[in-house]
């Protein structure tokens, strides 16, 4: 079985440990993908160091020069994207599908950011005093650690890797243990596009081992972190101590709002989609299916009628609809949370328990699940499950759904089903998210739009589009002044000066 290695300053390395860990398939959990390199702190320390040295180099190569590299491996991954898409339905369990469409977003962020080495704008501004400009540079911000979860193995590190690239950083990437074979064939594109060497390092191993050590790294910038609010918080309190850049994108509770007077069907469509795609672990995920009393029971028969019949299974299978959950430990929590539904008086009325029987026994399916009776403040209500359960709650109107909507610790997506227009736009006004769909499903971003959330789900930043930049930027403020004098701002006029 081959061995995948960490590359560091452009080779490839086996960590100084020794150690390895196993990348498993979790629709056949016997099978083994591949045994990776298990890093230490001393690994971390050469890729930081690598990163280091390079940066003196890349920070000074042009934006457009490096936005061709970044062509190159959209190019590179634009060929190999069934390839690669294979391994990730392999290691991460989503269907072929969606693994192609994770796949696609990383290809559209590589082109995103080749055009923007032709961009990269700033302002500038005129100043309050005579023959005098002012203006503003984008600037790198140096050495970036870049940590990111399972649930899209080549999107996230690709949302943050070709920005950061583009922008002249340099990166030490830790990507989730759970699916690092997807981040061993991102790297190795990279390379094959002509990175240069210590430009990009990978160091594979566990978030409290690799993880922390970036987080303290004194020649570390900056940490772009995708993952969940509890890692969140954690990494917003070692590294904010270490007073790093850091952007958060975590955790959600996303809700789907189904008016009285929308289209049920298209609805259907939606919350199905929302619901049980990447079997519900996607941040976006629709959990919560908030729905006026006038249609609840017509569109609650409808999606359980659905929802039933979902095809689960082999997520290689292109009839697949469903693949399995990521492992058991997570399978395992999802069940728990079933137990807390019911205890707190949830009713369950589809699913509820892992798939047995067949192929189902040899990895962490679980079935399509629905509660109904859901107490907003319930926990299956307030706190993300990351698994196929939908939680169903009745509303007597627009105002009530909102309320409801909004009332988590959480503010990623959010969506609204109606034909209203006045509807749609009081649910833009005043649903708190990232992000609000109207006719559209909760989950669904493209990558040339801000995406991330309000609240317990981040500290402000948005990935995607243009805003990704002022993660992966450092304005630098410039003032020309070409009067041949001391010009005093604040204190001398224009008069006296002109
Ligand atoms: P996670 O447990 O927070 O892990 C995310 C990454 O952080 C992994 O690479 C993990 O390494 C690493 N890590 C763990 N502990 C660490 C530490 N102490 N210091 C530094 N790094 C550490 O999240 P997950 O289970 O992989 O992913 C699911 C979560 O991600 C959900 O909450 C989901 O909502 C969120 N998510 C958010 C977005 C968004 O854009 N808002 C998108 C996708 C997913 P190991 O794998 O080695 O443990």
């Amino acid at each position: 079985m081959k061995e995948y290695l960490n590359y560091i300053d452009g080779k490839w390395v086996p960590s100084k440990s020794g150690r390895t860990f196993e990348n498993r398939n979790p629709a056949n959990w016997d099978e083994i993908i591949g045994i990776f390199t298990k890093s230490t702190k001393e690994d971390v320390e050469e890729a930081v160091q690598s990163a280091k040295k390079a940066y003196k180099m890349w920070s000074k190569v042009p934006a457009p020069k490096r936005g061709e590299i970044m062509r190159r491996a959209a190019e590179i991954l634009l060929e190999r994207k069934e390839e690669v898409a294979t391994l990730l339905a392999k290691e991460n369990g989503k269907i072929m599908k969606e693994a192609r469409g994770d796949v696609q977003e990383g290809i559209d962020t590589a082109f995103y950011a080749f055009g923007e080495g032709r961009r990269l704008f700033s302002f500038n501004t005129p100043s309050e005093l005579p023959d005098k400009f002012a203006l503003t540079f984008r600037m790198p911000v140096g050495v970036f650690a870049v940590i990111t979860p399972w649930n899209f193995p080549i999107a996230l590190p690709a949302w943050k890797i070709f920005p950061a690239l583009l922008a002249g950083n340099t990166v030490v990437f830790k990507p989730p243990s759970d699916a690092p074979g997807c981040a061993y064939e991102l790297v190795k594109i990279l390379e094959e596009a002509g990175v240069p060497p210590g430009v990009i390092n990978l160091v594979f191993g566990g978030g409290g081992e690799v993880g922390e050590a970036l987080l303290t790294h004194s020649d570390i910038r900056g940490v772009a972190f995708t993952g969940s609010s509890e890692v969140g918080s954690r990494i917003a309190e070692v590294a904010g101590k270490h007073l790093k850049k850091i952007s958060l994108e975590l955790g959600g509770k996303n809700a789907q709002i189904v008016m009285d007077d929308a289209n049920l069907e298209l609805a259907l469509e939606g919350a199905i989609w929302g619901a049980y795609a990447t079997a519900g672990q996607r941040c976006t995920a629709t959990s919560r299916i908030i729905v006026h009393e006038k249609v609840f029971d017509k569109f609650l028969e409808m999606f359980v009628e659905r929802a039933k019949a979902l095809k689960v299974g082999n997520p290689l299978d292109e009839t697949t609809e469903m693949g399995p959950v990521i492992n058991e430990a997570q399978r395992n929590k999802i069940h728990e949370y079933v137990e807390i539904g019911k205890k707190e008086g949830a009713k369950l009325i589809l699913g509820g328990e892992p798939l047995k029987g067949g192929e189902y026994d040899k990895g962490w399916f679980y079935k399509p699940t629905v509660f109904i009776d859901v107490d907003p403040n319930m926990r299956i209500a307030q706190e993300e499950i990351f698994g196929p359960v939908v939680a169903f709650i009745k509303v007597k109107n627009l105002d009530e759904a909102i309320d409801v909507l909004n009332g988590t610790m959480y503010g990623l997506s959010s969506s609204i089903y109606t034909q209203d227009v006045n509807n749609a736009m009081r649910a833009i006004q005043r649903i708190e998210a990232g992000i609000t769909y109207i006719n559209g499903p909760t989950i669904g971003a493209e990558c040339h739009l801000p995406f991330g959330g309000v609240k317990h789900t981040g500290n402000g930043h948005r990935e995607g589009g243009w805003t990704v930049y002022e993660i992966f930027t450092e304005m630098k403020t410039v003032y020309i002044d070409f009067s041949g004098k001391l010009q005093k701002a604040q204190i001398d006029t224009w008069e006296e000066q002109g």
